[in-house]
């Protein structure tokens, strides 16, 4: 039996997308499919977006876009994160395009000029006479609220002379889903692709729908006495007779240690996580006997990232993120429900 199992579905994916497109009209869709497509694969999610009429795929490294380019070799490809000089080469080759900061353009490269409206991350603050590989101008927001309309504001200034000429681009998957005004000629949606909140909702709200189930099982089941603990640094010390279960899955598989008191679905039921998460395993606190083998549900089913990470102090992205499917430690599947 697997310690646990991650399933992708395809035909979620394929919704999420249909759902950005009608949210963006006009507006082309760029999957953002870095960091393996937010954990969960980016092969898989990008031939299923772009089937699904998305028009490009988005990357941070050179070798991410390597990869893809292999597999979708006439697939606009855009590397957002700066390349290292000895990737130059094989990334003209390969037809990627690159996300510029300085002035300094790689020879034969299509460039994207970054600008900076006010992340304060990279960029450049004015647009400098585009040459002929300048093919787009891009921004990136810090914010959907009220500092976004003066990044908004900024950026129309910057891009208006060059409007039709250059893709403008600088909504992420909120911008794309709540200001109208951010959409210009493409989007760049990550989060939302993968049925998750930009802003930690519930996703339905937006009607989007998660893409990925983390199923395991209970490893061992048993009765805690009154005074007997659980885990390392007895956290959890049963107060009465208390039933829990262990789950074979810790912070090496991407349930972090501070997951401690977020709910999973045991046999379908919501139950507590408690004591101290441990690399391989964790516990759950349970209300009666239950065999050893029930399935246990730690993403997926109503069992939503926005809760997990609400408990650990932290955002949706990051959990799934650093969710690891090592196939020595877990086993990945992709389906097409
Ligand atoms: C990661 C990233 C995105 C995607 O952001 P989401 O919030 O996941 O939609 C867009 N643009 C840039 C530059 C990024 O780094």
């Amino acid at each position: 039996m697997h310690r646990s199992e991650i399933t992708i579905d395809l035909g979620a994916v394929r919704r999420n997308v249909r759902r950005l497109r009608s949210v963006l009209d006009r507006t082309e869709l760029w999957a953002v499919v870095k960091a393996d497509g937010y954990g969960h694969g980016a092969v898989d999610v990008s031939r299923a977006a772009l089937e699904a009429g998305a028009s490009a795929l988005c990357v941070v490294t050179a070798n991410e876009a390597l990869e893809l380019r292999g597999t979708f070799p006439d697939t606009r490809i855009l590397c957002m994160g700066p390349l290292e000089a000895g990737e130059v080469a094989a990334s003209r080759d390969a037809n990627v395009e690159i996300a510029v900061v300085g002035r300094e353009i790689p020879e034969g490269l299509r460039a994207h000029l970054k600008v900076d409206t006010g992340m304060g991350r990279f960029g450049m603050g004015e647009v400098v006479s585009p040459t002929r590989d300048v093919v787009g101008l891009m921004s990136h927001l810090a914010t959907a609220d009220a500092f976004a309309q003066r990044q908004l504001e900024r950026f129309a200034e910057l891009t208006a002379p060059y409007r039709g000429r250059l893709v403008c681009h600088i909504a992420s998957s909120a911008a794309a889903l709540r200001i109208p005004e951010a959409r210009y000629d493409a989007a760049r949606c990550g989060i939302a692709l993968y049925g998750l909140s930009p802003s930690a909702e519930d996703p339905a709200a937006d009607g989007l729908e998660p893409v990925l189930r983390w199923t395991s099982r209970l490893a061992q089941v048993k009765l805690l006495r009154v005074g007997e603990s659980t885990g390392y640094g007895r956290r959890f010390v049963a107060q009465q007779p208390t039933w829990i279960g262990l789950v074979p899955v810790g912070y090496a598989d991407g349930f972090r240690r501070d997951l401690t008191g977020t709910e999973v679905l045991v046999d379908g039921e919501r139950r507590k996580v408690v004591g101290t998460i441990s690399m391989d395993s964790f516990a759950v606190e349970l209300e009666r006997e239950l065999p050893v083998g029930t399935p246990v549900t730690l993403l997926g089913d109503g069992v939503r990232a926005e809760a997990h990470a609400e408990v650990a102090g932290t955002i949706n992205y990051e959990i799934v993120a650093g969710l690891t499917s090592d196939p020595r430690r877990a086993v990945r599947k992709v389906v097409e429900a």
